[in-house]
């Protein structure tokens, strides 16, 4: 079994340089305090980690800006999924040469899992001479070294892949709202989906230790936060690593036990390892949302073993099948990819057949994308791009009327959503249901981060309307 080391203390180290990089920053900045423009792309585990980012820049004496142009340092996280996100990095940070060219002191950063790729970080190397430091995903808790060092020296710095066998505590976090927050439980992914860039470029999976956990749970809890994500690529599978394995499960059930008034659920769990016992903890708990996010991917036998995904469609139901049982109310959402290499019609037929039977709440569907280093990328790929858009349109239009229907079976019941904003329409606040569905109704500002009872009224696509029933105690 691999060895895992746990940095208890991670930024101890980088104290020194964190000092140097905040005495560099009092006379270079440009206005009175240095500014950071901070962009994540992609999934929570990136937002995560760029919080992460803003709670070292926060220590080092920056505040945060919404405009690259007062900025002292432009740092972009980036994501490295699909082809699409990466030329989007791309283009902006093409767009970003103009303004260094008039702020010339300003520093640019990019990190996250495209930094991870050779072929990333060559093309940065050769076509965006003006970025001025990289890191990958393994460099996280080495950021404030790595940025004292571009400002110190003046040279680039790229530093990628050092080391995939370590968890970091102690990092600062800055969270991005007061009302919702990520809570990352494990690192990287083993599964090696043959399709999926992860495990090539966030590493092995790696728990954190259950009381690192279960602390900073209890400290979001006393903050006031009312709704935490608990975070991992196959949440599943935590504990796995620790010294005294600890299933998914008993987690979720020791954070449940915490007292307080909040929603607690997670993401991602992988068909593979979903278990009942998961199931049960779900359906008992106090705090845990009935909404269960399990990527089904394909709805073929045929697919999903050429996915390397380790599961079938009948296991998948079956799953979904007693999780129904135990929590009737149980909101579904999934992931789904169209257009695997060599998928045929047919086969797609049974993804919509299987979208059709479980009857989501909503679905993150994406086009399959082949990705640098991985077995998908090499496999035979008849099905032209163009047709594959016609396939996904056919999907979207499926779950579009099960959506319609699941929002519209909702009218005239009461239910409890957790207030988060103004929705934008006069005198309308806008909040979620447990199962992540979103309600807006006519009430007082004031009402932002707390529980209210709401009565549906109407059904607009997938938003429904409502009017306050009763606030929770
Ligand atoms: N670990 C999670 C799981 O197994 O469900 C998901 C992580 S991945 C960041 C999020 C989703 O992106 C996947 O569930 C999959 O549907 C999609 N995805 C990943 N690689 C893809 C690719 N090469 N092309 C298209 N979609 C992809
Ligand atoms: Fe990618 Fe599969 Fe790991 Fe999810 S479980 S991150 S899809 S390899």
């Amino acid at each position: 079994m691999t060895e895992f080391q746990f940095l208890q203390d991670g930024l101890k180290d980088q104290q020194p340089y964190m000092q140097m990089v905040q005495s560099i920053m009092e006379v270079r900045a440009r206005g009175p305090q240095p500014l950071a423009f901070v962009h994540t792309y992609g999934c929570q585990q990136n937002v995560s980690d760029g919080e992460k980012i803003k709670g070292m820049l926060q220590q080092m004496g920056y505040s945060f800006t919404d405009r690259q142009e007062d900025a002292d340092l432009i740092l972009f996280n980036t994501c490295a999924v699909r082809e699409h996100a990466e030329d989007r990095v791309f283009g902006n940070v093409g767009a970003l040469k103009n303004i260094k060219r008039r702020h010339p002191s300003m520093l640019i950063a990019l990190c996250g899992c495209m930094m991870e790729q050779e072929h990333v970080a060559e093309k940065i190397r050769k076509s965006f001479p003006f970025v001025n430091l990289v890191f990958g995903t393994h460099s996280l808790h080495r950021f404030p070294q790595l940025l004292y060092e571009a400002l110190f020296s003046g040279k680039r710095v790229i530093e990628r892949g050092v080391d995939d066998h370590t968890v970091v505590e102690g990092i600062p976090v800055r969270r991005d709202g007061d009302i919702k927050a990520w809570l990352p439980i494990m690192y990287g992914c083993d599964n090696f989906c043959s399709y999926c860039v992860v495990p090539h470029v966030r590493g092995r999976e790696r728990s954190r230790k259950t009381e690192a956990v279960l602390q900073e749970a209890r400290q979001i809890i006393s903050s006031g936060y009312k709704d935490i994500t608990l975070l991992g690529q196959n949440v599943n599978s935590y504990g796995k690593n620790l010294e005294h394995p600890v299933s998914f499960a008993q987690l979720l059930s020791q954070i449940d036990r915490i007292p307080g008034e909040y929603w607690l659920r997670f993401m991602t769990s992988h068909p593979k390892d979903a278990t009942k016992e998961m199931i049960d903890v779900m359906a008992q708990g106090e705090h845990i949302c009935h909404h269960l996010h399990l990527p089904f991917q394909s709805g073929s036998n045929r697919v999903l073993k050429a996915m390397n995904r380790k599961y079938t469609r009948e296991k998948y139901l079956e799953m979904i099948a007693y999780a129904k049982s135990k929590m009737p109310d149980l909101s579904l959402t999934s992931d789904v990819i169209v257009g695997f290499p060599g998928e045929t019609y047919e086969e797609f037929q049974e993804t919509l057949s299987l979208i059709r039977e479980v009857e989501f709440t909503s679905l993150f569907t994406f086009i399959f994308s082949p990705r640098v280093g991985t077995p998908a990328a090499k496999m035979d790929d008849p099905v032209p791009y163009k047709e594959k858009t016609v396939w996904f349109s056919e999907l979207l239009k499926v779950q579009e009327e099960i959506a319609a229907k699941r929002c519209a079976s909702l009218v005239g019941q009461t239910h409890t959503v957790l207030v988060e904003e103004e929705s934008g329409h006069p005198g309308e606040l806008s909040g979620r249901t447990q199962g992540n569905m979103i309600v807006e109704f006519p009430g007082d500002p004031s009402l932002i981060g707390s529980f209210a009872q709401v009565k549906i009224t109407k059904a607009r696509n997938w938003i429904l309307k409502g009017e306050l029933a009763a606030l929770v105690d």
